[in-house]
């Protein structure tokens, strides 16, 4: 079986969120380090990526950032732990997933959803095969799931789509997913 060696988090940037979800950022960072995986994600030290990243660093773990230029006030780079600069939203995408082996979605909002279903539609292509899971304590991702059920059976997207689908309501099941569903 194929090893994990770096874990992809895609989450909110928000700080005003629920305090669960950034508490579930910091355990999910902290998860990371103690399986001795290195997180990669977008660089920021803002809302849930920001917790992850800080508890993963903080716990020993290596963290690689990557982070658009245009927003690095905005988000806020954690120059702390290793981090690449890039010029686009697709650059950053694209590092993100070549230097990833699998994929963990928390609560997040927008550009949480692009990613991870960017991610879902590549697999849905046979472009990659690293495992995405989804990760929620509260049923946060269960309206995403609905409507992509809805598109299953309004046959806009084959039912072997939800094969794909992955999720976890709690740490312990999302690398339990990820280990099950790793490629050979
Ligand atoms: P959000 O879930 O909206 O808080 O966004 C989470 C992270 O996704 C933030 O770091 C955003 O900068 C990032 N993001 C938003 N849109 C995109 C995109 N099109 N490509 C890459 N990252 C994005």
């Amino acid at each position: 079986m194929k090893t994990i060696h770096s874990i992809c988090v895609y989450c909110g940037s928000s700080n005003t969120t629920k305090p669960e979800y950034l508490d579930l950022a910091a355990r999910v960072g902290a998860q990371i380090a103690l399986r001795g995986m290195r997180m990669v994600y977008g660089g920021g030290r803002v809302g849930l990526m920001g917790r992850a990243a800080e508890a993963c660093h903080n716990a020993g773990g290596a963290v690689l950032g990557v982070m658009p230029r245009f927003l690095q006030n905005r988000e806020i780079t954690y120059e702390d732990v290793e981090h690449r600069m890039v010029d686009t939203m697709h650059e950053r995408k694209i590092a993100m997933f070549n230097e990833s082996d699998a994929f963990l979605v928390l609560p997040g909002g927008i550009g949480t959803l692009e990613e991870a279903i960017e991610m879902l539609s590549w697999q849905r292509l046979d472009l990659h095969d690293k495992p995405i899971v989804f990760l929620c304590e509260d049923g946060f991702w269960d309206p995403l799931f609905q409507l992509l059920d809805h598109t299953i059976e309004t046959r806009l997207t084959p039912p072997s789509f939800r094969d794909m689908l992955l999720a976890a309501n709690s740490v312990e099941a999302a690398f339990e997913a990820i280990e099950m569903r790793v490629p050979a």
